[in-house]
Protein backbone atom coordinates (compact mmCIF):
# COMPACT_ATOMS: atom_id res chain seq x y z
CA UNK A 1 0.00 0.00 0.00
CA UNK A 2 1.30 3.57 -0.55
CA UNK A 3 2.35 5.59 2.00
CA UNK A 4 0.36 8.89 2.17
CA UNK A 5 1.97 12.38 2.21
CA UNK A 6 0.22 15.98 2.07
CA UNK A 7 1.21 18.69 -0.37
CA UNK A 8 0.47 22.06 1.83
CA UNK A 9 -1.19 23.68 -1.04
CA UNK A 10 -4.31 24.05 -2.69
CA UNK A 11 -2.77 24.41 -5.81
CA UNK A 12 -3.55 21.24 -7.93
CA UNK A 13 -0.87 22.22 -10.96
CA UNK A 14 1.40 21.97 -8.20
CA UNK A 15 0.35 18.93 -7.09
CA UNK A 16 -0.18 17.14 -10.58
CA UNK A 17 3.78 18.72 -11.25
CA UNK A 18 5.09 16.70 -7.83
CA UNK A 19 3.64 13.84 -8.38
CA UNK A 20 5.21 13.29 -11.65
CA UNK A 21 8.18 13.86 -10.21
CA UNK A 22 7.87 11.45 -7.45
CA UNK A 23 7.05 8.98 -9.93
CA UNK A 24 9.96 9.64 -12.17
CA UNK A 25 12.09 8.48 -9.49
CA UNK A 26 10.42 5.43 -8.47
CA UNK A 27 8.77 6.19 -5.04
CA UNK A 28 4.97 5.08 -4.45
CA UNK A 29 3.58 8.09 -2.65
CA UNK A 30 -0.48 9.10 -2.27
CA UNK A 31 0.34 12.60 -2.45
CA UNK A 32 -2.87 14.90 -1.39
CA UNK A 33 -3.36 18.51 -1.19
CA UNK A 34 -4.93 20.01 1.62
CA UNK A 35 -8.24 20.78 0.70
CA UNK A 36 -8.75 16.54 1.66
CA UNK A 37 -8.47 18.36 5.18
CA UNK A 38 -11.85 20.19 5.77
CA UNK A 39 -11.16 22.67 8.47
CA UNK A 40 -7.34 22.89 8.03
CA UNK A 41 -6.32 26.53 8.46
CA UNK A 42 -4.40 28.45 5.98
CA UNK A 43 -0.86 28.94 7.27
CA UNK A 44 0.32 33.07 7.68
CA UNK A 45 3.71 33.16 5.83
CA UNK A 46 5.05 34.99 8.75
CA UNK A 47 9.03 33.95 8.19
CA UNK A 48 11.58 35.86 6.44
CA UNK A 49 12.71 33.50 3.83
CA UNK A 50 11.83 30.97 1.34
CA UNK A 51 13.44 28.43 3.69
CA UNK A 52 11.32 29.44 6.75
CA UNK A 53 7.98 30.04 5.20
CA UNK A 54 8.01 26.64 3.61
CA UNK A 55 8.89 25.08 7.14
CA UNK A 56 6.16 26.88 8.47
CA UNK A 57 3.71 25.63 6.18
CA UNK A 58 4.40 21.89 6.37
CA UNK A 59 5.49 21.80 10.48
CA UNK A 60 1.43 22.90 10.49
CA UNK A 61 0.33 20.96 7.94
CA UNK A 62 1.84 17.91 9.16
CA UNK A 63 0.49 18.73 13.10
CA UNK A 64 -2.63 19.49 11.18
CA UNK A 65 -3.06 16.05 9.47
CA UNK A 66 -0.36 13.78 11.34
CA UNK A 67 1.15 12.96 8.33
CA UNK A 68 4.12 13.50 6.59
CA UNK A 69 3.96 17.07 4.82
CA UNK A 70 5.58 19.07 2.24
CA UNK A 71 5.09 22.80 1.18
CA UNK A 72 6.63 25.14 -0.61
CA UNK A 73 7.68 28.83 -0.96
CA UNK A 74 9.10 30.61 -4.09
CA UNK A 75 9.01 34.16 -5.76
CA UNK A 76 11.43 35.83 -7.33
CA UNK A 77 14.31 38.39 -6.19
CA UNK A 78 15.52 40.99 -8.65
CA UNK A 79 19.25 42.31 -8.82
CA UNK A 80 18.64 46.10 -9.28
CA UNK A 81 15.84 45.82 -6.40
CA UNK A 82 18.76 44.26 -3.67
CA UNK A 83 16.92 40.88 -4.13
CA UNK A 84 13.35 42.15 -3.48
CA UNK A 85 10.26 40.96 -4.27
CA UNK A 86 11.62 37.63 -2.46
CA UNK A 87 9.08 36.92 -0.15
CA UNK A 88 7.11 39.53 -1.00
CA UNK A 89 6.49 38.32 -4.51
CA UNK A 90 2.84 37.31 -4.12
CA UNK A 91 1.72 41.18 -2.82
CA UNK A 92 4.10 43.20 -4.08
CA UNK A 93 1.63 45.86 -5.82
CA UNK A 94 -0.14 45.28 -1.74
CA UNK A 95 -3.18 42.83 -3.05
CA UNK A 96 -2.04 39.02 -2.14
CA UNK A 97 -1.91 37.47 -5.22
CA UNK A 98 -2.95 40.24 -7.94
CA UNK A 99 -0.38 38.69 -10.31
CA UNK A 100 -1.13 42.25 -12.86
CA UNK A 101 -0.75 44.52 -10.57
CA UNK A 102 2.74 43.05 -9.07
CA UNK A 103 4.05 42.60 -12.79
CA UNK A 104 3.21 45.80 -13.71
CA UNK A 105 4.80 47.94 -10.22
CA UNK A 106 7.98 45.73 -11.11
CA UNK A 107 7.71 47.13 -14.89
CA UNK A 108 7.69 50.65 -13.59
CA UNK A 109 10.46 50.13 -10.90
CA UNK A 110 12.88 48.80 -13.42
CA UNK A 111 12.28 51.56 -16.45
CA UNK A 112 15.58 53.12 -15.87
CA UNK A 113 17.35 50.01 -15.18
CA UNK A 114 20.10 49.52 -17.92
CA UNK A 115 20.04 46.12 -20.32
CA UNK A 116 23.50 44.79 -17.94
CA UNK A 117 21.36 45.32 -14.51
CA UNK A 118 18.29 43.13 -15.39
CA UNK A 119 19.21 40.10 -13.67
CA UNK A 120 16.89 37.92 -11.31
CA UNK A 121 16.33 35.10 -10.10
CA UNK A 122 13.49 32.68 -9.39
CA UNK A 123 13.91 30.84 -6.05
CA UNK A 124 11.91 28.03 -4.61
CA UNK A 125 12.42 26.59 -0.71
CA UNK A 126 10.57 22.98 -0.89
CA UNK A 127 10.47 21.19 2.75
CA UNK A 128 9.42 17.81 4.47
CA UNK A 129 7.77 17.58 7.45
CA UNK A 130 7.25 14.20 9.19
CA UNK A 131 5.20 13.21 12.04
CA UNK A 132 8.38 11.82 13.56
CA UNK A 133 9.70 15.24 14.07
CA UNK A 134 12.36 14.99 10.82
CA UNK A 135 12.75 18.29 8.90
CA UNK A 136 14.62 19.11 5.73
CA UNK A 137 14.86 21.78 3.19
CA UNK A 138 15.82 21.82 -0.19
CA UNK A 139 16.11 24.62 -2.72
CA UNK A 140 15.82 25.61 -6.78
CA UNK A 141 17.19 28.43 -8.66
CA UNK A 142 16.41 29.60 -12.26
CA UNK A 143 18.42 32.52 -13.05
CA UNK A 144 17.08 35.06 -15.66
CA UNK A 145 17.17 38.68 -16.62
CA UNK A 146 13.86 40.81 -17.10
CA UNK A 147 12.14 42.42 -20.18
CA UNK A 148 11.21 45.60 -20.07
CA UNK A 149 7.50 44.63 -22.22
CA UNK A 150 5.66 41.79 -21.13
CA UNK A 151 5.69 38.98 -23.59
CA UNK A 152 3.51 35.55 -23.73
CA UNK A 153 0.71 34.52 -22.30
CA UNK A 154 1.41 31.21 -20.89
CA UNK A 155 2.56 30.60 -16.85
CA UNK A 156 1.67 33.64 -14.33
CA UNK A 157 3.22 35.52 -12.04
CA UNK A 158 6.17 37.74 -13.31
CA UNK A 159 6.53 35.22 -15.98
CA UNK A 160 6.27 37.43 -19.18
CA UNK A 161 8.89 39.39 -18.22
CA UNK A 162 11.37 36.58 -17.31
CA UNK A 163 14.02 35.28 -19.78
CA UNK A 164 16.12 32.10 -18.48
CA UNK A 165 20.04 32.34 -18.99
CA UNK A 166 20.55 30.99 -22.22
CA UNK A 167 17.06 31.39 -23.79
CA UNK A 168 15.43 33.97 -25.73
CA UNK A 169 12.15 33.23 -24.87
CA UNK A 170 10.01 33.88 -21.66
CA UNK A 171 8.97 31.44 -19.07
CA UNK A 172 5.24 32.52 -20.30
CA UNK A 173 6.56 31.57 -24.10
CA UNK A 174 7.21 28.08 -22.46
CA UNK A 175 5.08 25.16 -22.57
CA UNK A 176 4.44 23.51 -19.38
CA UNK A 177 6.19 20.40 -19.57
CA UNK A 178 9.20 23.04 -20.65
CA UNK A 179 9.34 25.19 -17.51
CA UNK A 180 8.63 22.69 -15.24
CA UNK A 181 11.75 21.05 -16.80
CA UNK A 182 13.94 24.19 -15.67
CA UNK A 183 11.99 25.75 -13.10
CA UNK A 184 13.09 26.96 -9.98
CA UNK A 185 10.45 24.81 -8.46
CA UNK A 186 11.03 21.58 -10.33
CA UNK A 187 14.72 22.01 -9.31
CA UNK A 188 13.72 22.39 -5.98
CA UNK A 189 11.19 18.97 -5.96
CA UNK A 190 13.64 17.11 -7.85
CA UNK A 191 15.70 17.68 -5.09
CA UNK A 192 13.66 16.96 -2.11
CA UNK A 193 12.69 13.48 -4.15
CA UNK A 194 15.62 11.57 -2.59
CA UNK A 195 15.29 13.50 0.74
CA UNK A 196 11.27 11.83 0.77
CA UNK A 197 13.37 8.36 0.06
CA UNK A 198 15.48 8.86 2.51
CA UNK A 199 13.07 10.14 5.48
CA UNK A 200 10.07 7.27 4.38
CA UNK A 201 11.90 4.59 3.01
CA UNK A 202 8.73 2.06 2.93
CA UNK A 203 7.82 4.75 0.15
CA UNK A 204 10.43 2.96 -2.12
CA UNK A 205 8.63 0.95 -5.07
CA UNK A 206 9.46 -3.26 -4.61
P1 LIG B 1 3.90 30.91 -4.11
O1 LIG B 1 5.14 30.27 -3.63
O2 LIG B 1 3.08 29.96 -4.96
O3 LIG B 1 3.13 31.55 -3.00
O4 LIG B 1 4.32 32.07 -5.12
C1 LIG B 1 4.77 33.32 -4.68
C2 LIG B 1 4.76 34.37 -5.78
O5 LIG B 1 6.03 34.35 -6.44
C3 LIG B 1 3.73 34.17 -6.89
O6 LIG B 1 2.53 34.79 -6.56
C4 LIG B 1 4.40 34.87 -8.05
O7 LIG B 1 4.21 36.24 -7.96
C5 LIG B 1 5.88 34.59 -7.81
N1 LIG B 1 6.29 33.35 -8.52
C6 LIG B 1 6.67 32.17 -7.94
N2 LIG B 1 6.98 31.26 -8.88
C7 LIG B 1 6.78 31.87 -10.06
C8 LIG B 1 6.90 31.43 -11.41
O8 LIG B 1 7.23 30.26 -11.72
N3 LIG B 1 6.60 32.34 -12.35
C9 LIG B 1 6.21 33.60 -12.08
N4 LIG B 1 6.07 34.06 -10.85
C10 LIG B 1 6.36 33.20 -9.84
Amino acid sequence: MSVRVVLASRNAHKLIELRRILEQVGLDIDLVGTDEFPGLPDVDETGSSFVANALLKAREVCAFTGLPAIADDSGISVDALNGMPGIYSARWAGIHGDDVANLNLLIAQLDHVAPNKRGAAFRCAAAIVTPQGDERVVEGTLEGTLLTEPRGTRGFGYDPIFVPLGYEMTTAEMSDDEKDAISHRGRALAALAPVIEQLIPEAKKQ
